[in-house]
């Protein structure tokens, strides 16, 4: 995400007085993206609160500006979930209001870059920290929370098992990417090598030569099977890599956000993840 423009966090400040008041007794909880997002519809199941996502469905995560709208709102809610990495700089700019500001990596170290859900393991650890926050909050609600979050974490931890047992038993653990690669975490936690044409979520969109056929010569020389495309991808790199190869394209998704139809069919961390899990152990064989 980028900067907030100074100028209008001024002229912010100054029209709100700093301080915002609540505008209405419902617990409201704001979040940047996606995947804290649906962790909190998950746990805040069966409580009356308002769950908002400033990043709206089909939208870029990467080239979010933050508008005015975007820090009234923030400032107007109880809790804000952000994943405190170097994309979130801009949050230590907020004008000072009442809201329990709260990042992912407060709860889970970002050792590999800024995308720590992607690790099934780090998901459990996330929505136990995020219930914990909440009941601290909402005491009145505690115990639905933590029932729904114990819920929750037994099929996240399915799907963590599920993970394991297919890196396992895999003919091979390499995946290659021709993409960009927001899955270290999963990669680290579950043993994955991989290959990519871009770097973590580098905005480029052109992969140099050199690039493309490094991933030609380890699907072949792997006899690899898969090569794996991300969400909001044009596919340009991997329909080149099918062609040379004959290998099969493959969608993991990063979870970073979700388009309209998809949050409109009410697709979830889990179900995409699940997805993820299948698609995984066709390219591992
Ligand atoms: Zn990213």
């Amino acid at each position: 995400m980028k900067r907030i423009v100074p100028v209008l966090l001024v002229i912010f400040m100054i029209f709100s007085g700093c301080t915002a008041e609540k505008t209405s007794d419902k617990l409201k909880i704001t979040t940047t993206i996606f995947p804290q997002y649906d962790f909190l519809r998950t746990i805040t199941e069966n409580v009356d609160v308002e769950l908002n996502m400033l990043i709206s469905p089909g939208m870029e995560v990467h080239g979010f500006e933050t508008t005015l709208e975007d820090i009234a709102l923030i400032s107007d809610s109880d809790l804000f979930v952000c994943v405190g990495g170097e994309d979130d700089e801009w949050v230590k700019d907020l004008p000072e209001s009442e809201t329990k500001i709260l990042t992912l990596s407060s709860m889970v170290k970002l050792t590999e870059d800024d995308h720590p859900w992607t690790s099934p393991k780090n998901a459990i650890t996330i929505t136990q920290g995020l219930c914990d926050s909440l009941c601290n909050i909402d005491p009145d609600n505690a115990q639905t929370y933590k029932n729904n979050t114990e819920k929750y974490i037994s099929q996240l931890k399915k799907l963590d098992e599920g993970f394991e047992a297919c890196v396992k038993s895999g003919k091979t653990n390499t995946v290659v990417f021709a993409e960009r690669f927001p899955f270290r975490y999963l990669a680290k936690d579950y043993n994955l090598k991989y290959f990519s044409a871009f770097e973590g979520c580098s905005t480029e969109t052109e992969a140099g030569l050199r690039a493309v056929n490094n991933l030609v010569e380890n699907i072949r020389r792997e006899k690899l099977p898969v090569v794996f495309t991300i969400e909001f991808s044009e596919d340009t790199v991997a329909d080149r890599i099918c062609k040379e190869t004959g290998a099969t394209k493959l969608r993991m998704h990063s979870c970073h956000n979700v388009t309209q139809e998809e949050f409109d069919k009410g697709e979830t961390y889990l179900s995409l993840m699940t997805k993820n899990l299948e698609n995984l152990k066709i390219a591992l064989g």
